[in-house]
């Protein structure tokens, strides 16, 4: 054997699987065939999304500035500017990325991969790499599903959006999953016409109905046509640009645009693997099939990230690539990623975040629970900062309070979330919580009235109740 670790891919799951296999000792490679190094996340993903949708979050705030009493003349997006900025951001993360794959913990080859049995791959420039452990990282690429002209249209992907160095006239974006209502906001903030075509009753349709209308009120009121429930029948490109045709309410309807945004979803990146001379077993779309120490059908082969699933989102990417390592080593006393506590962050303005296990879940399982929400537009703190669309929602056990999960839209939700993070792992109570002090005025002390509000539902022995509190931060 050449190695004892081959990590194929060096993006979130693979990079860490690879740095932990190496820290415990095991002779280790990572295999990455891409012209850039960095993955997903740091190129085109996470980082430069969350960078220019923090910019064009300043730009709405200075366009409403007259809202707080500020003469704000005009505020524009310079989106050559604001390329060079993100360029720049991106580049000095993936040179930090490089240099860890560089520093020499492990090998590092530069080409792709494929199995050839079930311990060997071929490298791109011939070269043959025989391995105890193999780990695949390799994660998703777009995936464009068969909607007639969809094709042949060459619409813009997400790498294309993220890569704007102008405005464009007009886009109808297609899809309402997390990556189109992110990127369709940040292009009807920097001044494009959004037209978002979307298949489900609702966009982000992970995501529970009543939150995901908070966003979608947001998105109309800041001017997004927005057509939720439709059938996409076409798609056909002329010189002017594109049409796209679709059944909404029983008619059909064309919207045309300059610009065609795809943004119906990802696929896993597994097919050119050859995953077959491996014995690796794969799902119809590609998704690589695993236990819960994240081995495939050949347990020597473990995968991680968006080719195994089941959630597309780095963190979960990182730890399920630390397992496998830790796994490979054969570190005693391991625990498999705990999906109860997953975490899930939409970067729309509201944002929508969410923990643990939601009410959708705890009907599905027929689990008692007890839940509690909050509106923002009844916060001080948000009411001074004319943040108001949204609420927190709190989800906890019956009899003594555990915290079961949460639910926030609204300003700056993917902070707030973390509120529960840290007690959710810890198994914290509502009551645990109410314990801890919460500083006034923030926004994070809105949590504290559905807790209130459980612990008063609850109201068990276990629960010392605290005298009275007064909020001042609560609207009378
Ligand atoms: C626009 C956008 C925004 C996102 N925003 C967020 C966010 O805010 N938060 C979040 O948690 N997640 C976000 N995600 C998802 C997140 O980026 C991915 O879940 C994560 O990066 C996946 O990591 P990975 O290691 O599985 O794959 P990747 O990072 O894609 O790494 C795969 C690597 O494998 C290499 N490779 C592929 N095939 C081969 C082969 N045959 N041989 C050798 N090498 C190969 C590729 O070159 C690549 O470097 C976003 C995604 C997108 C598209």
């Amino acid at each position: 054997m050449d190695f004892d670790f081959v990590a194929i891919g060096g993006g979130s799951a693979g990079f860490n699987a690879a740095r932990v296999a190496a820290s415990l000792g095991l002779k280790t490679a990572i295999i990455d065939g891409a012209r850039e190094l960095g993955g997903l996340c740091i190129l085109r993903g996470c980082m430069p999304s969350k960078t220019l949708l923090y910019m064009a979050e300043v730009l709405h705030l200075a366009q409403k500035g007259s809202v707080f009493g500020l003469n704000v003349r005009s505020a524009r997006a310079d989106m050559k500017a604001i390329h060079r900025r993100k360029k720049k951001i991106i580049g000095e993360f993936a040179d930090y990325r490089v240099q860890a794959l560089q520093k020499g913990q492990f090998t590092l080859l530069r080409a792709n991969a494929e199995f050839i049995d079930p311990h060997t791959v071929r490298l791109s420039n011939g070269r043959k790499i025989r391995s105890r452990f193999f780990l695949i990282g390799t994660g998703s690429r777009v995936s464009v599903p068969p909607i007639p002209g969809l094709a042949e249209a060459k619409a813009w992907s997400s790498d294309d959006v993220l890569n704007l160095d102008f405005v464009p006239k007009s886009v109808v974006v297609l899809g309402g999953g997390i990556v189109a209502c992110e990127l369709a906001q940040f292009l009807n903030r920097i001044g494009s016409k959004v037209t978002l075509v979307q298949r489900s009753p609702n966009i982000l349709r992970d995501h529970s109905p009543a939150a995901s209308a908070v966003v979608q009120t947001a998105f109309v009121d800041e001017g997004i046509e927005l057509f939720a429930g439709t059938q996409l029948q076409r798609v056909t490109r002329d010189r002017r640009g594109y049409a796209v045709e679709f059944i909404h309410d029983g008619k059909k309807i064309i919207r045309r645009a300059a610009h065609l945004f795809n943004a119906l979803g990802r696929e896993p990146n597994t097919s050119f693997l050859n995953l077959a001379a491996a014995g690796v077993r794969t799902r119809p779309n590609g998704q690589i099939v695993i236990n819960r120490w994240q081995q495939s059908s050949r347990p020597h082969i473990y995968a991680a990230g968006d080719c195994s699933g089941p959630a597309e989102i780095v963190h979960i990417a990182i730890q399920q690539g630390e397992l496998a390592a830790r796994h490979a080593a054969d570190i005693e006393k391991l625990k498999p990623v705990d999906y109860s506590l997953l975490l899930n962050v939409v970067f729309t303005d509201p944002q929508l975040a969410t923990i643990g296990r939601l009410e959708r879940d705890l009907d599905r399982s027929g689990e008692a629970y007890l839940s509690s929400s909050y509106p923002f537009n009844d916060h001080g703190k948000s009411i001074l900062m004319d943040a108001n669309y949204g609420y927190v929602k709190v989800i906890a056990e019956p009899r003594r309070g555990r915290i079961l999960g949460a639910e926030i839209v609204g300003k700056d939700a993917g902070e707030l979330i973390h509120a529960f993070s840290g007690p959710l792992a810890m198994k914290a109570t509502v009551f645990d919580l109410l314990r801890a002090p919460w500083y006034h005025p923030t926004l994070a002390e809105i949590v504290t009235y559905p807790l209130e509000d459980l612990a008063d539902k609850i109201h068990s022995g276990a629960f010392d109740p605290p005298p009275e509190r007064e909020h001042p931060g609560k609207r009378a």
